[in-house]
């Protein structure tokens, strides 16, 4: 299955659920299975052991796990890292990842990357794949911490004129700006084509050309499109823990269906593929009828599209 980078409303979830487990909680037990996922050295990962957990929340496509002392633990999951939380006795990974006994399967130990007990529970951070790419950042103080946000502009918390001074600031597609982790926080390949189908406007329209009624058409469709996602996540994960954060969900418009009806207009799906990456959208309902050929956009590509979406953050 094709992964994807987890986004605000999958980031948000696993943030709420970790935070539903972990706040008041003392770590009892790091391990580090894999030692490239671990990018800090000092302070050293066993400071975490025997400190409270005092506050979960989400720094742009990353989870932050805020610890007595002015600790923070920063996991990045890039495509295909995922956490996962298995109650204890449930903990132990089977070789086989069989089913724990009220049928839970057991985390297959080759994914773990890390694991942090706590709490009557595991928190199984996992990889799938070769890629090494998830990675987890241990520093100590607030300074320390905002090195890692990129700036990008909380879009659920940003009124439209807001937005649309942010959406300006720089001319970009609108592919590239929405996807852009130092323009907006947390919006990558799959949810800026799902906000891009809702308000009906091209993924290669400019920025600097967008009229204010169509700026303020983006703020709305964006929000909406971020906020139905987080609350259907999160009814679909109830008291539970996310176990399938997965690449195309059934539900999105255009995301992952090349090909398929449009829920609007019942018009095929059409792609742009560039590198790794592709980009869906309906040519009736956001580029007038008009086919965007991949060929024709390679010079405008090149300029201004990320080389991968997934790279950018
Ligand atoms: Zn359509």
């Amino acid at each position: 299955m094709i992964k994807r980078m987890p986004e605000l409303p999958d980031v948000t979830i696993y943030v709420e659920r970790m935070a539903a487990r972990l706040v008041g909680h003392a770590i009892e037990r790091v391990t580090i299975a894999k030692p490239f996922v671990l990018r800090t050295v000092d302070p050293p990962i066993e400071a975490l052991v025997g400190r409270p957990v005092v506050d979960v929340r989400r720094l742009g496509k990353r989870i932050v796990l805020a610890l007595d002392g002015d600790l923070y633990l920063i996991f990045h999951l890039m495509i295909a890292g995922r956490l996962r939380w298995r109650d204890t006795g449930l903990a132990a990974p089977t070789r086989k990842g069989k089913p724990g006994t009220t049928g839970t399967p057991a985390v297959p130990p080759r994914l773990v990357l890390a694991s942090l007990a706590a709490a009557g529970g595991t928190l199984y951070f996992t990889e799938a794949g070769t890629t090494r790419r998830a990675s987890l950042h241990l520093v100590q103080g607030t300074a320390a911490l905002e090195a890692f946000d990129r700036g990008g502009l909380e879009i659920l918390d940003a009124d439209a004129a807001a937005f649309a001074a942010r959406l300006r600031s720089e001319n970009h597609t609108l592919k590239r700006a929405l996807t852009d982790p130092r323009l907006f926080s947390g919006v990558g390949n799959a949810y800026s084509d799902e906000i891009l189908h809702r308000a009906r406007l091209s993924p290669l329209a400019l920025t600097g050309k967008l009229s204010p009624e169509h700026a303020e058409q983006l703020h709305r469709a964006a929000r909406d499109v971020l906020t139905e996602w987080t609350a259907r996540l999160r009814a679909d994960v109830g008291q539970g823990f996310p176990e399938t954060v997965t690449a195309f969900r059934d539900g999105m418009a255009v995301h992952g269906r090349f090909g398929r009806p449009c829920p609007v207009c019942g018009t095929p799906v059409q792609r742009i593929r560039y590198a790794a990456n592709e980009t869906n959208y309906c040519a009736r309902c956001q580029t007038g009828g008009r086919l965007l050929a991949d060929r024709a956009l390679s010079r405008l590509l090149r300029q201004d599209w990320p080389r991968s979406i997934d790279d950018v953050e």
